[in-house]
């Protein structure tokens, strides 16, 4: 009887390898296969499934708004089997034409099942949804354990946000467990804050007025503290929350303590937030002595 089989795995599963020996086993049995692909993958030739390992075969592309029943239909003689590879680029819309097929040949789905965000591919919505059948295609994280999520990576450093699908760029995937990913996705969040103030701080000059609130006669009326530009507000706010040491000693001497990796950094930032009131005006000197400068540069060289 004629299913719709829904065969999915993260990058580098060898799913498009499993798709092409699957077409293999089909014609050797004597049956005819059409083959199928979507124009937006555009890793391999057109008009041809290659995988990484060194299989490939002749198949027919299909655009976005193309119908797939009319494909296979305008095939003659028709073919036994249909199988498609990167399905995960197919719309709602050709899974449903996929899932009308398959009430008369088997339909065999090979793709993706979310993307870089972690979030699933529309085709791969779709299958979830009306596949009779719904398999994993196994493979690992470079840690050992069961890869579940596809990471993109420009220069090393997990991509965040951006078009679901890129095509050219330098960017590369990963297939990663979730630690791994969670992991990436933090040193990430932190390199865009780095940035962020690293451009911020370099030239400023003042992060903030002191504010004694005084009397007519002169007498502080409350304790004095300064009130910081927007700037290094949205950095205390971001760097505030990173695990402290226990630095009490270090802070009378924290212009010249050298700290000796990234964490110890943001530890001494977040300890220098919060030692605020009891010592105003602290983060005032550090960003405009250029110190905090100098620690946000060693955090970025460790990222
Ligand atoms: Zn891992």
């Amino acid at each position: 009887m004629a299913k719709l089989y829904y065969k999915f795995g993260a990058m580098g599963s060898s799913k498009t390898a499993s798709a092409l020996m699957c077409r293999f086993n089909y014609i050797q049995k004597g049956q005819s296969v059409l083959l199928l692909k979507p124009a937006l993958d555009t890793r391999s030739k057109k008009g041809e499934v290659t995988s990484r390992i060194g299989l490939s075969a002749p198949c027919t592309t299909f655009e976005k708004d193309d119908n797939l029943l009319s494909i296979y239909e305008s095939q003659n003689p028709k073919q036994d089997v249909v199988i498609v590879d990167e399905c995960q680029f197919c719309t709602k819309k050709q899974i449903d034409q996929l899932r009308d097929l398959a009430e008369d040949v088997p339909v065999l789905c090979y793709g993706l099942k979310t993307n870089f965000k972690t979030e699933l591919f529309e085709g791969s919505k779709r299958l979830l949804e009306v596949a009779d059948s719904i398999c994993e295609i196994k493979s690992i994280c470079e840690c050992g354990k069961k890869a579940i999520l596809n990471g993109r990576f420009s220069k090393n450093h997990l991509v965040l946000n951006g078009e679901e699908v890129k095509i050219g760029g330098d960017e590369s995937y990963k297939s990663l467990c979730y630690s791994c990913y969670k992991k990436e996705k933090e040193k990430s969040m932190l390199l865009e804050k780095v940035d962020k103030y690293l451009t911020l701080f370099k030239n400023i000059e003042s992060a903030g007025v002191w504010n004694t609130d005084t009397s007519a006669d002169s007498i502080v009326l409350q304790k004095p503290e300064v009130l910081y530009v927007d700037d290094v507000k949205s950095f205390i706010s971001d760097f505030k929350d990173f695990p402290p040491k226990s630095y009490e000693a270090t802070l009378q001497s924290m212009k010249k303590y050298k700290p000796e990796n990234k964490d110890d950094c943001l530890a001494l930032i977040s300890l220098a937030i919060k030692a605020e009131k009891e010592k105003p005006g602290l983060v005032k000197s550090l960003v405009e002595n250029k110190i905090i400068l100098k620690w946000l540069k060693q955090i970025k060289a460790e990222l």
